[in-house]
């Protein structure tokens, strides 16, 4: 990232002042604005248009409340949000989060994200985020639908597959969505699969999408590796979470010869110099909905570290895919000292502004998440592309797509950060090559 811009540091204050009390959302357009010096010194006509002002204002913002009863009838009050950021390059597209710590600031850094990122894929969609501050974690599956019904019944008035197009994202998996897209369609009378995406495989769903954003995230290291005249064979990895994207993180890597030997969840993580057993780590994760601490239970030369930080295992790569700011400069310190020169994200903007930085001057290659996790919403796209064609196209062919689409980002980023000046920083080839895109269209179509 470049320090921001002499004629964008008044435009920063406004951000602060009129986006209150969302640091989130202000680390995010940092973090782009640091990119886009460059950019407005070669096509000026973009501040005549005040793009970087438009783009940095969500289209709408709708928040509501959530009430629903748990199985003993004791009713609860949660918030819910849906962000519908930039729709320049088509219907809005982004997860819906469920987590305790969802508010205002965090959806609309999320939806801003989004919208490169989708920009990035070459796809047309445009960008948005949604969710709510309840928690699935603990609840039964009875409560469970009846929160996702009771979302459903605001959500749906908002929604369409021309208009927005939410899929999962933290707390929210296929359970999830069968519960929203049910009520969808209860409340609507239409079988509209292409209102969501995430789909289970027998009502709509594709091939390949739960796979897609740890799948996609290792197709773009492979590339990293490549442009540095290496691969995975015989490197060590560490992924933090055991959510969806980090499982098939794991499993792609392993694929490819590389050896994982940690991942985490919120409690701690688990450290296994043999290589993670995968299938021992879904039986907890994905069948039982269990901690990450079961597994040293049943895995006794593991060890399982309570607290403490996963960045401080040596590893040749790490993959952050648990959530924002989750890698910060101590951490950076540590993976730099360990000797770790690969870093690519998965999750949502994981490593903080200092941890970017250290990452930057000790020359790690580093792929920002808006580029390296952009295979998650990618397939969603063609998942849209199914059901709009009442068509299912085969794994095989599913996962060659998705692998194409990540050699084409980052070929994108890699070509942009050099013709800014810059070559080998993802970060500003992701966010100039976003931000050119979405600008583009946004003048076409007029002062909108
Ligand atoms: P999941 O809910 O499936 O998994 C999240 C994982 O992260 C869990 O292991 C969770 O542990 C862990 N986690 C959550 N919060 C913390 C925390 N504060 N500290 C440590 N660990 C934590 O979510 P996903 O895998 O879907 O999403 C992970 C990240 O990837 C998010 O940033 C998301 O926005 C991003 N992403 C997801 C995409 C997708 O397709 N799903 C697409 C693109 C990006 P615990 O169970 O203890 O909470």
């Amino acid at each position: 990232m470049l320090p921001v811009d002499e004629k964008l540091k008044d435009f920063y204050q406004e951000i602060i002042r009129r986006n209150q009390g969302e640091p989130e959302f202000h680390q995010a357009v940092l973090e782009v604005l640091g990119s886009l010096g460059p950019v407005l010194a070669k096509h000026p006509e973009l501040r005549e248009h005040k793009v970087i002002e438009r783009i940095c204002e969500p289209e709408r913002q709708v928040m509501f409340r959530v009430p629903w009863q748990d199985d003993k009838g004791t009713v609860w009050i949660n918030r819910g949000f849906r962000v519908q950021f930039n729709s320049a390059l088509g219907p809005y597209k982004g997860g819906l989060r469920f987590h305790s710590s969802v508010n205002l600031s965090v959806i609309k850094f999320l939806g801003f994200e989004q919208t490169f990122k989708n920009a990035l894929t070459g796809m047309p969609i445009g960008g948005g985020k949604g969710g709510s501050d309840f928690d699935p974690k603990g609840h039964t599956d009875n409560e469970v639908m009846r929160f996702c019904q009771s979302f459903m019944t605001e959500l749906y008035r908002h929604i369409g597959e021309y208009k927005d197009v939410p899929a999962g994202d933290i707390g929210v998996g296929a359970r999830e969505i069968g519960f929203l897209f049910g009520q969808y369609k209860r409340i609507t009378n239409r079988y509209e699969s292409g209102v969501l995406t995430g789909k289970g495989l027998d009502w709509g769903g594709a091939l390949v999408r739960k796979e897609a954003t740890g799948y996609g995230l290792v197709f773009f290291m492979q590339e990293m590796l490549k442009a540095r005249g290496q691969s995975f064979e015989g490197k060590t990895c560490v992924v933090s979470g055991s959510g969806n994207v980090s499982l098939y993180t794991i499993e792609k890597v392993q694929q490819l010869g590389g050896k994982v030997i940690a991942c985490s969840d919120s409690g701690g993580y688990i450290y296994d110099e043999n290589g993670i057993d995968l299938e021992c780590v879904k039986q907890i994760k994905e069948v039982r909905r269990g901690r990450i601490s079961e597994y040293s239970k049943s895995q006794p030369r593991c060890k399982y570290i309570a607290g403490g930080s996963i960045w401080d295992v040596p590893c040749d790569i790490a993959l952050p895919c648990a959530t924002q700011n989750e890698l910060n400069g101590r951490d950076a310190t540590s993976l730099v000292k360990n000797g770790c020169k690969f870093v690519a994200e998965g999750a949502n903007m994981p490593t903080t502004p200092e941890g970017t930085k250290i990452f930057h001057d000790a020359g790690v290659a580093f792929g920002p998440g808006k580029a390296a996790n952009a295979g998650g919403v990618a397939t969603s796209a063609l998942e849209m592309q199914q059901n709009a064609s009442r068509d299912a196209w085969t794994f095989e062919y599913t996962e060659q797509r998705l692998a194409d689409i990540m050699v084409g980002i980052h070929q994108r980023c890699y070509e942009t950060a050099e013709e800014f000046g810059t070559p080998g920083n993802y970060v500003n080839g992701a966010n100039i090559s976003g931000f050119i895109k979405v600008a583009r269209a946004m003048v076409a179509l007029g002062l909108i």
